[in-house]
């Protein structure tokens, strides 16, 4: 039976990982030959869940030449392989939007819904397929769903991903809340790291248009750090549009407790994000009040004047 690698996005995040290490877990207790796999380095919050949990790191996939794929947690072109044109891609499991995709020559299973995370649609394949969730994946799929939904409070929370973290909190005999917090301080810590890096670790780039863009989501404990570092991320995210032909790079600064966004960008097209929002930069930063979802609060007020 020929291997399938299972992938999350370029710049993995919690929940790339684990609906990856879930779902290969599913097709194995299936019969099926299935792997995880990553696309770039694990952050520091999912390493902090590996190691909660006993999770192996998956390997690093740098080529999908010939390879059967199976795509979680993204779908569009520009967050995927450089090279997936030459891989064989046989089902797609996502939570976003629809974008610039994947061809392939025959049907496949493409699933998109509308939930919190991909392990919460992971989640729902082991109920319907009757495959019991050991204490591990329950702990690995927890965290998906706690990580993308800021434990249950980003606004892209539905009732599914809420029953899911009750009996997966169960399974894995801990408290959600608890130690959801000591998940998502894990992945904090922007003062010791580079501005690159800052930038890099949650980068999502979008083709709308014929124009290039990126979104970076940096989580933030404390406000002042932003204060402390935007000067040096402002260059980095110069360097960025230079080297990437991006139209404008974005980085949102998430306040995790506080569940706001300081936002920050350069670009060429930076001037349309202003008419996006309705509000202008202000010593480099835009404050969006209650804003803390890339994907439902930023992305589609950017790509829509992207669109016009
Ligand atoms: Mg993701
Ligand atoms: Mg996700
Ligand atoms: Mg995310």
């Amino acid at each position: 039976m020929k291997k399938v690698f299972i992938v999350g996005h370029r710049n993995p995040d919690t929940d790339s990982i684990c609906s990856a290490i879930g779902y290969a877990h599913l097709l194995q207790k299936s019969g099926g030959n299935a792997v995880p796999a990553r696309l770039g380095p694990v952050n520091d919050e999912t390493r902090f869940v590996l190691k909660k949990f006993g999770g192996k790191t998956p390997a690093l996939l740098k080529s999908g030449a010939g390879k059967d794929l199976i795509l979680v947690d993204h779908n569009e072109l520009s967050q995927t392989l450089k090279d997936i044109e030459d891989a064989n891609v046989i089902e797609v499991i996502d939570h976003h939007r629809v974008g610039n995709n994947v061809e392939t020559v025959l049907p496949i299973n493409f699933e998109i819904k509308v939930l919190g995370s991909t392990c919460t649609i992971i989640t729902d394949r082991f109920f319907e397929e009757r495959i019991p969730i050991t204490k591990k994946i329950a702990g690995l799929l927890l965290s998906g769903i706690l990580s993308d939904t800021l434990l249950l409070k980003s606004p892209t929370t539905t009732k599914k991903d809420v029953k899911a973290v009750k009996i997966l909190s169960t399974l894995a005999k801990l408290n959600y809340r608890v130690f959801g917090s000591e998940m998502l301080k894990a992945g904090t810590g922007l003062v010791r790291k580079t501005p690159a890096k800052i930038l890099e670790t949650d980068l999502k780039e979008y083709v709308q248009n014929g124009f290039k863009i990126a979104i970076s989501q940096v989580p933030v404990i404390d406000e002042k750090d932003v204060d402390k570092i935007k000067n040096k991320v402002f260059l980095a995210l110069r360097k960025s549009c230079e080297k990437k032909g991006y139209a404008f790079h974005l980085v949102m600064f998430t306040d995790i407790d506080d569940g706001n966004t300081e936002l920050m960008g350069c670009g060429p097209k930076i001037k349309l994000v202003e008419k996006a929002f309705g509000k202008k930069f202000d010593k480099g930063l835009i404050f969006l009040k209650g804003v803390v979802s890339r994907k439902m609060q930023v992305q589609p007020a950017v790509l829509r004047v992207l669109k016009k």
